[in-house]
């Protein structure tokens, strides 16, 4: 795909009701839906037995059994739904770290730089279908395109079990057959209103003048314009990035010593930690990200009471997080290490776990907790103002072996 963009997006089918009927075989080509079954319940989830009687989420179940008198109902079961999720997502990891989870199950992947090791945008999709298949035993559907609007179009075009590739050069042609009220934001009221003015196609809306749109788009009517030609420049936002806090390093040289790799991640917490002081934030959950040489990716992650943003705590646990992997694989060498912190919650809550935390201190680390406090803030200061090489822990620094070949 030209211009070096290539963004995937997958879809799980019927997601939660997949999931029931792949624990629950016996509902297997039953009407079913998942939702709540009192007076205001709400359709969760429609099975594609149950989408023939003209069922969708969002629907009220009253409606919903209006239409379908022999829908057979299954409560949500939301932890469930998390756990076969989060399989879900750590396939996605194995292909690139750029993933925007829009729920829990569907996600944009930006896998521009992974073509390159994985192969073409088919051959992705394909492996990404088949391992997730592999891991949870349900089925997704995936679109690819050269930005988030086309992937998104994509992925539903074949649905369910899809996978469509849309090509640059197919866009312009693509988009100007599709109904309007494909485009996210334009919903019945909307397409009805330009419907009235004549236009049904995206490619009826990219030729509207302002003197149509204005009055029903206002200023947004260029950009409504673009989106119906499939220009899309939003960048994936990863997860990764935004409901954590985090330090990664992709190394020049793999990294195989132990004395090199303690090294790296003691640094990598330092840092971690003092963004997480930054941002006035404690963290529960403290995940090492590894990427080996042949690159699988890897995470290992733990989660503690009481919430801290103390670096000496983190560090530690980050080391003993690398060092339970490094005794299963002793000759792995590394491609990338990273720390992020997870669980997060405003440092002021710090306040509801004070005493148990210093208690806790004062039993475990009588001296070191104590010392750390004084030098965390004074260290931040350092680096606020000369910036974040200023200063490295002693710990973080070489020791006497020379460093990885
Ligand atoms: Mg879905």
């Amino acid at each position: 795909m030209s211009r070096s963009r290539c963004i995937l997006h997958v879809d799980m089918d019927a997601f939660y009701a997949s999931v029931e009927v792949r624990d629950n075989p016996s509902l297997a080509g039953l009407p079913l839906v998942v939702g709540g079954m009192g007076g205001r319940g709400v359709v969760a989830a429609a099975s594609y037995e149950v989408r023939r009687f003209g069922v969708h989420s969002a629907m009220p179940m009253s409606e919903a059994k209006r239409r379908c008198p022999q829908l057979v109902c299954v409560a949500p079961r939301m932890a469930r739904y998390r756990q076969v999720s989060e399989l879900v997502f750590s396939v996605f990891e194995q292909f690139t770290p750029q993933i925007e989870g829009l729920s829990l199950d569907e996600a944009y992947l930006d896998i521009s730089a992974s073509l390159n090791l994985f192969g073409s945008p088919r051959t992705i999709g394909e492996q990404i279908k088949k391992r997730i298949y592999e891991a949870t035993g349900l089925c997704a559907s995936v679109g690819a395109g050269p930005n988030k609007l086309v992937a998104k179009i994509a992925s539903d075009m074949d649905k369910p079990n899809g996978l469509r590739i849309i090509e640059d050069s197919q866009v312009a042609a693509i988009f100007r057959a599709l109904p309007v009220y494909r485009l996210h934001g334009i919903g019945k009221k909307t397409a009805a209103q330009l419907e009235a003015l004549g236009i049904a196609t995206c490619g009826d809306l990219s030729q509207a003048t302002d003197a149509q749109l204005k009055p029903v788009f206002g200023r947004y009517a260029s950009a409504i314009r673009a989106r119906a030609r499939g220009q899309d420049d939003r960048a994936v936002v990863s997860d990764w990035e935004e409901k954590q806090v985090s330090a990664e390093e992709t190394f020049a040289v793999d990294l195989h010593r132990p004395e090199a790799l303690r090294r790296e991640i003691v640094g990598l917490a330092d840092r971690a930690a003092s963004r997480l002081r930054h941002k006035a934030l404690v963290t529960c959950c403290v995940t090492v990200k590894i990427r080996t040489a042949d690159f699988q990716t890897l995470t290992r992650s733990h989660t503690f009471a009481p919430p801290t943003d103390d670096t000496r705590q983190i560090t530690q646990i980050a080391q003993h997080l690398l060092q339970s992997w490094r005794a299963l694989v002793p000759d792995d060498k590394v491609r990338l290490l990273g720390v992020s912190l997870r669980d997060l919650a405003p440092a002021t809550q710090l306040d509801l776990f004070a005493s148990a935390a210093i208690e806790s201190s004062v039993h475990t680390q009588p001296n070191g907790q104590q010392a750390t406090k004084r030098l965390d803030p004074l260290l931040d200061g350092i680096r606020g103002r000369f910036g974040a090489g200023a200063v490295t822990r002693a710990s973080a620094l070489p020791t006497k072996t020379p460093p990885d070949p």
